[in-house]
């Protein structure tokens, strides 16, 4: 989604407010491996500043996730602050070079999450996760199978006294 820059570019404005609901790409929502996500909202402004422009916003929205063990659907919400300098001559320096008098917002609120997204998404600390044998959800209950996990090279060992 856009945000024309035009007023705040020929000087019209010294700063542009603006305010959107957005909603993700399904492609990104299957890459960063989410079930779901709500809309964003997204409040910012884009200020000038010399030659080029500083643009920050607020985010707000949610995803939801398959806990990595048990699989449960997790809720995380996204509330976080952005800001990219935004410039029309190229540069090394860590800025956002437009080539028109708009910049759009859903690759920088796509950075935005991965940045904030967890390297693990549990239901809880203490998630107990899938019986590796008949897939039992156990926070739910213990099942059947004998979870007693031998050390394969206990298990080597014991191989050694038995032949
Ligand atoms: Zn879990
Ligand atoms: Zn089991």
């Amino acid at each position: 989604m856009n945000v024309a820059l035009s007023k705040v570019v020929t000087g019209l404005q010294s700063q542009l407010d603006f305010q959107l609901r957005l909603s993700l790409d399904d492609r990104f929502i299957r890459e960063i491996n989410a079930v779901e996500a709500s809309e964003f909202n997204i409040q910012g402004a884009v200020k000038k500043v010399e030659k080029r422009m500083i643009l920050s916003f607020s985010y707000e929205g949610s995803l939801t996730f398959a806990c990595d063990r048990c699989l449960t659907e997790v809720k995380l919400n996204f509330e976080h602050m952005a800001e990219r300098i935004l410039t029309f001559e190229i540069s090394d320096e860590d800025v956002l070079v437009l080539t028109k008098q708009e910049v759009d917002i859903c690759p920088i609120l796509e950075e935005e999450i991965l940045l904030n997204l967890p390297s693990q998404i549990l239901c809880g600390d203490e998630c107990k996760g899938l019986c590796p044998t008949c897939g039992k959800n156990l926070n739910k209950g213990i099942c059947g199978c004998d979870h007693e996990r031998i050390d394969p090279r206990l298990e080597a060992l014991k191989n050694v006294f038995n032949n």
